[in-house]
């Protein structure tokens, strides 16, 4: 199965901007939170957002560069890379002061095989001090993503699930990032409560008009400890197949401009935390599903 004839691959661009194999190897300062759960916008965070249920256990190595160290063994014993990404993943990783981040950053930064960073983040979480840092880093030369999680531009839907943001902070920060050169990347979740699975191939269009470099999509987890579960537990959830997930994944592939490159085609998880649906953890047969589609 070679996706590479239908997706635009973020692994194949890296491999061919830098003649290697490069990987995100993830990393996390225990000091990061995110405003939908301190206080400033909110309390109980996303209702489908368990931070330790994507977290890989590298994350807890101890410091960045701890974590750089244990996540590049993992990483290269199972990939072979010899380059890597270091991915700011969990919570919301431009929310702190900016010589706070750029000192995390440049930790990250120090181990010679680390070529990049990824930042992942809310729109609403992005000022111009923060974007003038990033471009700082781009600057230098390294690859730099600004990765932002949207997950709808329904509006609706984001209450639903308490986002604490709308699709207006996204476009603001889109407009800003773009402003700054920076490559951006969007998150988009499908099978929200409350979306029929189509509801992704609207919003994939509205941020691909909107100028977007790459696009991250994973259908929802309900996954241990959230608002989520509790509802799905009282059958509140309305569970997407994994035929409508493929079916919607191989129209978004079809639809997608060529520059366009996609970061994810499904999503994954510690498989400890998953609760529904269980064919979520079977990526290969999603991939292989979504490869058929578009090879029909
Ligand atoms: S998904 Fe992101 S924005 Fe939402 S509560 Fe979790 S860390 Fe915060």
């Amino acid at each position: 199965m070679d996706m590479t004839r239908f997706v635009n691959t973020f692994g194949r661009y890296l491999r061919e901007k830098y003649g290697e194999k490069v990987h995100k190897i993830s990393v996390s300062p225990a000091v990061f939170t995110c405003p939908n759960r301190d206080g400033t916008k909110g309390i109980g965070g996303c209702t489908f957002c368990n931070n330790d249920s994507f977290s890989p256990e590298t994350t807890k190595a101890g410091t960045i560069t701890d974590q750089i160290r244990a996540g590049k063994e993992k990483v290269a014993k199972r990939t072979g890379a010899g380059k890597f990404i270091a991915y700011f993943q969990s919570y919301s990783n431009t929310y702190g002061a900016v010589e706070d981040l750029r000192r995390f950053y440049d930790e990250a930064l120090e181990d010679p095989d680390v070529i990049g960073l990824a930042v992942g983040t809310r729109p609403d979480c992005v000022p111009d001090p923060v974007l003038a840092l990033l471009k700082e880093y781009q600057d230098k030369g390294y690859e730099v993503w600004l990765e932002l999680g949207l997950q709808s531009t329904y509006d609706e839907s984001l209450i639903a699930v308490n986002r604490g943001h709308g699709f207006g902070e996204y476009i603001d920060a889109v407009q800003r990032a773009k402003q700054f050169d920076l490559k951006l990347c969007t998150h988009l979740i499908m099978g929200l409560p409350g979306e029929k699975p189509e509801a992704t191939l609207t919003s994939f269009d509205k941020v691909v008009e909107l100028g977007v470099d790459a696009i991250k999509v994973h259908p929802l987890h309900i996954v241990k400890g959230t608002q989520l579960a509790r509802a799905w537990k009282q059958g509140k959830v309305r569970e997407m197949t994994m035929e409508e997930y493929t079916d919607v994944m191989a129209e978004i592939i079809r639809r997608a401009p060529k520059h366009l490159l996609f970061h994810r085609l499904t999503g994954s998880g510690e498989r400890q935390y998953l609760l529904s649906p269980e064919w979520a953890m079977k990526k290969w047969d999603i991939l292989g599903t979504i490869y058929k589609k578009l090879d029909a």
